[in-house]
């Protein structure tokens, strides 16, 4: 008999809960309604949002309407003048904690800091905080990156895209200080990865601790959700899977106990059906 637990933190973060109301809102009201980008990295959401009219936009060429919505990751400074130059309206869905990382980034960069992102360069939300940094941002997940920005800025601001995990983001900082800190330094650290991250990562390695088989139920493409694979299988043998028609009865054969958890964009009804075929496959809890 295989014993099943689902992790305390699952379904939607407030951040993502928050845009997908306003897209239905939306939706509902005018019918349908533009994103620019996608709104959220879940291919599943992503296809029941265009159920109901919500369009995804790959650039602002593709927008067809007056009307966008920027999505949880936010946007750039620029990107937000050139919608407003071609006088298409936006609906600002960026959750608060990346308008916060947006916020300190360009407070920061005004008053002269270089501003380092501890994040993916390549990640939607992190492009757009490095937006606000102006010319003075740079994004790296390895500290030793800074000693080719030339000779240590004196002064330097720290902050992290939201969805990394805590102890690397601390980990990267004492690195960074023993490489910049020098005569008169001036250097910032603000902890700006998110409330909720940092407790569904928490509830998943707690539960990666008892269990000998971890799923994380996401989408491949997700950064929070590649977190918690990562936390989780240092922990424990750990798969990533999209949907619960990627469970078979070989895949989770001579595991006796099976944690549960999702990456903050995976829906609470798509846990809910990775446990129902973990019962059906693997025999009731
Ligand atoms: S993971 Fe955190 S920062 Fe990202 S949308 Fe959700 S609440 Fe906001």
């Amino acid at each position: 008999m295989v014993e099943i637990e689902k992790a305390a933190e699952i379904g939607f973060c407030f951040g993502v809960r928050r845009a997908i109301d306003t897209l239905e809102r939306i939706a509902r009201e005018r019918g349908s309604v533009e994103t620019l980008g996608a709104v959220v990295h879940n291919r599943q959401v992503l296809q029941r949002l265009a159920g109901i009219g919500v369009r995804v936009a790959d650039s602002i060429d593709d927008i067809r309407g007056n009307v966008v919505a920027i999505g949880a990751h936010g946007a750039s400074p620029r990107t937000m003048e050139e919608l407003r130059a071609r006088q298409i309206r936006t609906v600002n869905t960026t959750c608060p904690f990346v308008l916060r990382a947006q916020k300190v980034a360009h407070r920061l960069a005004r008053q002269g800091f270089v501003v380092v992102i501890y994040g993916d360069a390549n990640h939607p939300e992190v492009e757009g905080i490095l937006g606000w940094a102006g010319n003075n941002g740079v994004a790296m997940l390895d500290a030793a990156r800074v000693a080719a920005l030339g000779p240590p800025p004196r002064r330097l601001g720290v902050l992290a895209q939201t969805t990394q995990i805590p102890a690397h983001f601390t980990e990267f900082n004492r690195e960074l200080i023993g490489i910049v800190l020098g005569k008169d330094s001036d250097v910032r650290i603000v902890d700006t990865i998110c409330h909720d991250i940092r407790r569904r990562q928490t509830a998943a390695m707690e539960m990666a601790g008892r269990v000998d088989l971890m799923l994380v139920v996401g989408d491949r493409t997700s950064a929070n959700t590649n977190r918690l694979v990562e936390l989780c299988a240092a922990a424990t043998t750990t798969q990533l899977i999209e949907t619960a028609d990627e469970i078979q009865a070989e895949s989770i054969q001579g595991y006796r106990r099976i944690g549960v958890t999702g990456g903050a964009s995976t829906a609470e009804q798509t846990i809910n059906e990775v446990l129902a075929k973990l019962e059906a496959v693997g025999g009731p809890s």
